[in-house]
């Protein structure tokens, strides 16, 4: 054996970077709104806490008339803003749904710039006109529906559309051509919750062995009663091929309250998911908060009793315009959803809807704030940035387009799994495009031209 020499030079420290200590700013989404917020509107002086965490109070004080909601707020926001949203009602193409939770938690002395409120209450002065390019349904649910209420447009999964009421209404519902009462300008497609529609449905899936995957939605799921979750839930689980279930409610961002008081539907939803477990059959709640300010000490509390039960929940937001288009609100977003045991899923590039133009953002909007949220959190808790192809393309990751103009706005997505060949447009605001690309959006004359530029960039 040879002895090793040995070397007596200076042992030399591997140079070691310490991460400087957090500032406190970069765990504030852990601090969630306590307290009795609700107090401060007039309305709800007087509501003590078990009364405001009683889900029935908060369905039958859930305000369903433009009227009531500027009533409510009158003395804190200013007689210009009340004015200006009177006049946004008018035309809008979705019914006003507000529950009280969420009116409480609306900033009403700047209520501009307060991101829950641009999402339930238009107003007339931010209203831009619709792109040219848009139409009613703009996903093409109708297209891929084999029977009515089923959109069977993926391999392996479908989307049943349960019902069609929710427990408030979003500005920018992608459904809004079936989901809430007709407005003045729109007749809807009608989506009841009825049995006999269902039972097609179920004959469907249960007649396409490669359906695994079934998204119960709507309208929402928290406005199913107890039995229909039991019966709906129970009748899929028995279908042998069907592995997979999630039922799709933006009911904890809305009304968490429910969670907490209604046992009966908490307890078939929970009784749900347990009896697909003895199956080895997974069901899941997905859920939609949009905004870090949604969610409170009654959420986390909620949720807490979800977690309790073992029931999963991920998230799905909707990117929109002075809502979340921020690299810090949707940071803060998938950490706090995180931190109340939430994975964040996705994240929309807000689909082609009639009537909210100044919602929509530009895909290069979502890509920088992608980029960003990447990175700041563990993995599987970052959502992934996904357009929904207009024209039925299916769900395509932001940055996955064949060719993006950002002078025209126009981008070319592919779906090869989906449909084969086909190239699909999605269209970035006008307003947000560059002064050559509005000067051509306005020549209706350009627009095949610009069409036809991107579709042969993308190699069409
Ligand atoms: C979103 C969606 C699904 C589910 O898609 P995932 O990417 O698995 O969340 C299924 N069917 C339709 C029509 C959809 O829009
Ligand atoms: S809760 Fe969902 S389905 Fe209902 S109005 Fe809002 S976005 Fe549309």
């Amino acid at each position: 054996m040879t002895q090793l020499p040995v070397v007596d030079a200076p042992h030399e420290e591997p140079a070691r970077k310490v991460r400087p200590p957090a500032d406190a700013s970069t765990m504030a989404h852990r601090e969630l709104l306590g307290g009795d917020f609700w107090r401060k509107i007039p309305a709800f002086e007087d509501i003590d806490e078990a009364t405001f965490l009683d889900h029935r109070w908060q369905m039958k004080n859930t305000i369903t008339k433009p009227e009531k909601l500027l009533e409510a707020v009158q003395s804190l926001a200013s007689d210009a803003f009340l004015a200006d949203a009177a006049e946004g009602f008018k035309g809008a193409p979705m019914a006003v749904r507000v529950s009280p939770y969420m009116l409480s938690l609306v900033d009403w002395t700047n209520p501009y710039d307060d991101p829950i409120r641009v999402q339930f209450l238009p107003t007339a002065s931010t209203r831009l006109p619709d792109h040219p390019k848009l139409t009613f349904d703009s996903l093409g649910e109708q297209g891929d529906a084999p029977v009515p209420g089923l959109t069977h447009r993926y391999p392996d999964k479908a989307l049943f559309l349960a019902l069609d009421t929710c427990p408030v209404y979003c500005r920018f519902c992608t459904r809004s051509y079936a989901v809430g009462p007709d407005q003045d300008m729109v007749d809807k497609v009608s989506l009841k919750a009825s049995p006999k529609r269902w039972e097609v449905i179920f004959d469907y899936i249960a007649s396409r062995p490669e359906l695994e995957d079934i998204v119960i939605s709507g309208g929402d799921a928290w406005n199913l009663r107890a039995a229909q979750i039991e019966a709906l839930g129970n009748r899929l689980l028995d279908i042998p091929h069907v592995r997979r279930m999630r039922f799709a409610s933006k009911g904890p961002a809305v009304m968490p309250q429910k969670l907490l008081s209604d046992d009966e539907w908490f307890s078939a939803l929970v009784g749900v998911v347990k009896r697909g477990r003895s199956m080895h059959k997974d069901v899941m709640l997905h859920t939609h908060f949009n905004h870090p300010n949604e969610i409170t000490e009654i959420t986390a509390k909620a949720l807490g009793r979800l977690f309790e039960e073992g029931v999963h929940v991920r998230n799905q937001s909707v990117l929109q315009r002075n809502v979340n288009d921020s690299i810090e609100a949707m940071t803060m977003l998938a950490r706090r959803c995180a931190w109340v045991g939430v994975h964040p899923y996705y994240v929309y590039q807000h689909d082609m809807v009639k009537g909210v133009e100044e919602l929509r953002t530009t895909v290069h909007t979502a890509e920088v704030i992608e980029k960003h949220v990447r990175g700041s959190t563990a993995g599987f808790n970052t959502p992934t940035f996904v357009v929904d192809a207009p024209g039925g393309g299916g769900k395509r990751s932001v940055h996955s387009y064949e060719h993006y103009d950002h002078t025209t706005g126009i981008s070319v997505y592919t779906a090869p799994s989906v449909k084969e060949g086909q190239h699909f447009l999605y269209f970035d605001p006008i307003d947000q495009l560059p002064e050559e690309g509005r000067q051509r959006w306005a020549d209706e004359g350009e627009h095949q031209a610009m069409i036809d530029e991107a579709l042969a960039a993308a190699g069409a």
